[in-house]
């Protein structure tokens, strides 16, 4: 059996958007009920800030 280098795979893609970079949010009216409607938006991925890419959870804050 070949030893292989035991390289670090690819990120897959952000998990919320699937590497789109933007999620389709419910919109939802009213201050305080927060009533959700059947509309939804696009709206830029929080996670990845639009990339796609799954953020590193390594490195210092
Ligand atoms: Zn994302």
């Amino acid at each position: 059996m070949a030893t292989r280098k035991n390289t670090q795979p690819k990120p897959a893609g952000c998990p919320d958007c699937a590497g789109k970079g933007e999620i389709a949010e419910t919109v939802r009216v009213g201050a305080r009920k927060g009533r959700a409607t059947d509309d939804r938006q696009a709206a830029v991925c929080l996670t990845c800030l639009g990339t796609g890419e799954a953020p590193d959870g390594e490195g210092s804050p």
